[in-house]
């Protein structure tokens, strides 16, 4: 048969020198002339006088069968085949599709594999150069916003250990969250990132980091509330974030700078109308309403906080969603419009309460839905408030003495239309 074996359909390769199997294998692949199999495979098999199975099993132990006619895309080499079926199977297959042979397939792997390992060492490398902790000058409490000081305090009064090394990513606050609502947290953060106050701790895990597309070229980012940050500064980071909490706490209770008087009330809404959206939203959930709060919903609430504690909030909120999720249930209306509905009744029921003078109940504080740490820096810390749920910004007392600078105009808060 040795005359045969231009007539092959593969290239054989015999793997452990068994030539009673490399015969098997001559007559299994060997083409008659018109191109078609020689022998059938029950013909091979009787031949060999073993079963069509010990046949199949004995080829693919003993040599190794390359098809020419499908090459591989990479090596060039053709594909191995242990059957006839295998080999229809990747002609066909190679007929639409490049192919590639599993050692090449594996070593395409592996570059890959060591490709993505290169590149997210990359990734690290560039947010540890570009944002992480190195020596720089450090944070002056007296020059920081109030907004800022108050998201510095909140983020770094919980910290990750007892030595202030850094704070906890703000997606893993358990119980207590960082601020009311996700949106605002990240929002803070990105603030005090932006403005150079903090910078990204060395233990952050990578999966914090990703890589940006902008303008055709890739930069390294990174989840601001995945990331433990650390308070800008020169030294171990822990000895830092420790002097920034008692500073901003020295600097509540003293006598505070011009903007931190001048800008309280402004936070106060801020602060309010976070927890407002916060409650509403959780009142649309207990209801199965979907909702989105935008910019009407911001309109509404902080308009009603003008008016009223966020516990008479509460209490409009509280109706207005069971009235909405009621007139869901009636029919006729789809749940998103329901939804929607609520933010018309709070507007109506604020609107009527101020022109009839109502006195409203303030609700009680929900016990699924903790004050924040920006609330209680906020409410607490900074403005010495017990139960802020009763309290409008104008019922505020100050505890400490406020002394600006030379001048008399010291009794009424500025309002927005006021000029120096
Ligand atoms: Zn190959």
């Amino acid at each position: 048969m040795s005359d045969d074996k231009h007539q092959l359909a593969v290239e054989l390769k015999l793997m452990n020198g068994d030539g009673e199997a490399e015969q098997m294998a001559i007559n299994y692949w060997a083409l008659n002339s018109e191109g078609g199999w020689r022998y059938t495979v029950r013909e091979v098999a009787s031949t060999a006088k073993i079963s069509q199975i010990a046949l199949t099993q004995r080829l693919r132990v003993a040599v190794i069968a390359r098809d020419p006619e499908s090459p591989c895309d990479q090596c060039g080499f053709g594909m191995t085949a242990s059957t006839r079926t295998e080999l229809d199977q990747n002609r066909r297959l190679s007929a639409t599709r490049s192919m590639v042979c599993t050692p090449c397939r594996l070593e395409v792997e592996e570059a890959e594999k060591q490709a993505a390992v290169e590149r997210q060492e990359r990734l690290v490398a560039e947010v540890q150069q570009r944002f992480g902790h190195r020596d720089q000058e450090p944070v002056v409490t007296q020059d920081l916003t109030l907004r800022q000081a108050v998201s510095l305090l909140a983020l770094f009064r919980n910290p990750i250990d007892e030595n202030y090394t850094c704070s906890i990513p703000l997606k893993a606050w358990l119980g207590e969250q960082y601020a009311a609502r996700s949106e605002d947290g990240r929002k803070r953060i990105t603030e005090l990132w932006n403005a150079g106050l903090v910078t990204v701790h060395p233990s952050t895990p990578p999966s914090a980091f990703g890589w940006v597309e902008k303008d055709d070229t890739e930069r390294a980012g990174l989840y601001v509330d995945a990331v433990r940050w650390t308070v800008r500064g020169s030294g171990p980071t822990g000895s830092i974030n420790a002097a920034l909490v008692k500073s901003v706490r020295t600097a509540f209770a003293g006598s505070w700078p011009d903007s931190w008087q001048f800008g309280w009330a402004d936070e106060w809404d801020a602060v309010m109308l976070e927890e407002a959206t916060a409650y509403l939203e959780l009142c649309m959930e207990d209801h199965n309403l979907d909702f989105n709060p935008g910019e009407r919903t911001r309109d509404v609430l902080a308009d009603a906080l003008n008016y009223f504690s966020l516990g008479a909030l509460y209490n409009f909120i509280w109706r207005a969603a069971r009235d909405s999720a009621a007139y869901y249930q009636r029919g006729g209306v789809p749940r998103k419009q329901a939804a929607n509905s609520a933010i018309g009744r709070i507007e109506r029921v604020a609107e009527r309460a101020l022109a009839e003078s109502w006195d409203v109940k303030a609700y009680r504080r929900d016990r699924r839905l903790p004050w924040s740490s920006v609330s209680t820096t906020f409410f607490v810390s900074l403005l010495g408030i017990g139960d802020p749920m009763t309290i409008t910004p104008e019922n505020v007392t100050l505890a400490k003495e406020v002394t600006p600078n030379e001048s008399d105009e010291t009794e009424d808060p500025p309002t927005e239309g006021d000029s120096v």
